[in-house]
């Protein structure tokens, strides 16, 4: 029988109980190819009231609600988008909050899943002419800093990397596969490129940029590799004084993760001529579904260790983090399966709890007097 015990206690996610002890899941749906309709593919996929989600082999237009009765083919989401949302519109009910929590020294991550051609790269980077996530996050980073009063005070650090085959490379700076080690922040990649930004629009050209140093097929040059990860992390630091005067100092991480393609963790052929290339893949996206079980059962031990992936994301999944989850699907009948298993992991994934997610802060200095305090100020200033 389904396990029925944690499903989300409240039909509708209020503003003040979103993002502090669950993933919230979100459901996008892309518009059908040009190719796909010229090729006569059907929709599969009908999205009610931006939540509800049918999934039907037969797709006639008014049939959806005696779909109701059939099992394992409907699924509600903290929003589900139809294939007419923009980004901005995705920007804004995903991850404007996140980044808000982010700016006042919060971790947060939302990461994207589906099979490949599902829509998770247009998502998170998308395109020049509709930016994704990941440049719109950035974006409004920035413009909330600038309304800031402490404004000059903010550093802001992009890096942005990929899991490939196992190994982690440096997308900003290509060259030899990175370590991972453990450091008081948690899991960091060693002599990885922090890229100091100042403002958005050198931004968007070091992503692409970044996208195109991602890992392609060796048989089709020019396409991304369905089996790389792409993570981008933004980091803001900051220093203000608190409550009894200290200045301290606040760190906000936000990482934006756009999938390997997630049919590689069902369809495994080890015989293969790439068999190893395509385990390794499992490897990363196997090990993240075993994890997402264990939280999701509530398990002690997290087997986080079992993949370069979810070591990365270990912040992410089980540490005090907002965590925001989009599932990209595609309407077409031929991707049904892919479709089902996308929709049976988001619903699973929605039962993860988080941790509380804390303030990230370090005092600097405990001022004695008000002249220390204002040269304090001067120095912070001048520093700037
Ligand atoms: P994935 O990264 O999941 O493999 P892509 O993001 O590359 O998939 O999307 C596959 C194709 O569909 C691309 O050509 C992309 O531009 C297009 N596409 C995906 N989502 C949308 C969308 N919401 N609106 C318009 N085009 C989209
Ligand atoms: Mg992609």
């Amino acid at each position: 029988a389904e396990g029925t015990k944690n499903v989300p206690e409240s039909e509708t996610t209020s503003a003040s109980e979103k993002h502090t002890s669950r993933i919230l899941v979100f459901v996008r749906l892309r518009p059908m190819a040009k190719k796909e309709k010229e090729a006569g593919s059907r929709c599969c996929v009908r999205i009610v009231n931006r939540r509800d989600v049918y999934l039907t082999e037969f797709a006639n237009e008014n049939d959806y609600l005696r779909l109701k009765r059939l099992r394992g083919r409907h699924f509600t989401f903290d929003a589900s988008f139809p294939d007419t949302t923009s980004q901005q519109e995705v920007y804004s009910t995903t991850t404007a909050e996140l980044v808000e929590a982010v700016l006042q020294g919060r971790n947060g991550s939302v990461f994207c899943y589906g099979a490949t051609g599902a829509g998770k790269t247009y998502t998170m980077l998308g395109t020049l002419e509709n930016p994704g996530v990941m440049v719109l996050a950035i974006k409004d980073l920035f413009n909330k800093i600038r309304k800031r009063s402490c404004d000059g005070n903010h550093v802001v650090h992009l890096s942005y990397l990929e899991v490939y085959n196992e190994s982690v490379r440096d997308l900003l700076s290509p060259g030899r596969p990175l370590v991972l080690r453990e450091d008081k922040q948690g899991i960091v990649a060693a002599g990885l490129t922090q890229y100091r930004a100042y403002s958005t629009d050198e931004v968007m050209a070091l992503l692409q940029q970044g996208n195109q140093n991602r890992t392609t097929e060796p048989t089709r040059a020019n396409e991304t590799s369905s089996r790389s990860h792409a993570i981008l992390q933004v980091v803001i630091e900051y220093r203000v004084k608190d409550a009894s005067m200290n200045v301290v100092n606040r760190i906000g991480k936000l990482s934006l993760i756009d999938l390997a393609g997630s049919e590689r963790a069902l369809a495994t052929d080890q015989r293969t001529v790439r068999s190893l290339e395509g385990a390794n893949i499992n490897r990363s996206l196997l090990a993240l579904s075993s994890c997402i079980n264990a939280l999701v059962e509530g398990k002690k031990h997290i087997p986080y260790r079992n993949s370069k992936l979810t070591q990365l994301l270990k912040d992410s999944l089980g540490g005090a983090c907002n965590t925001v989850m989009i599932a990209n699907i595609s309407p077409c009948n031929l991707s049904f399966g892919e479709t089902q298993n996308t929709l049976h992991w988001a619903d699973r994934a929605k039962e993860i709890r988080t941790k509380a997610c804390e303030v990230n802060e370090e005092v600097l200095q405990v001022p004695e007097s008000d002249t220390d305090q204002a040269k304090l100020l001067l120095e912070l200033q001048k520093e700037n």
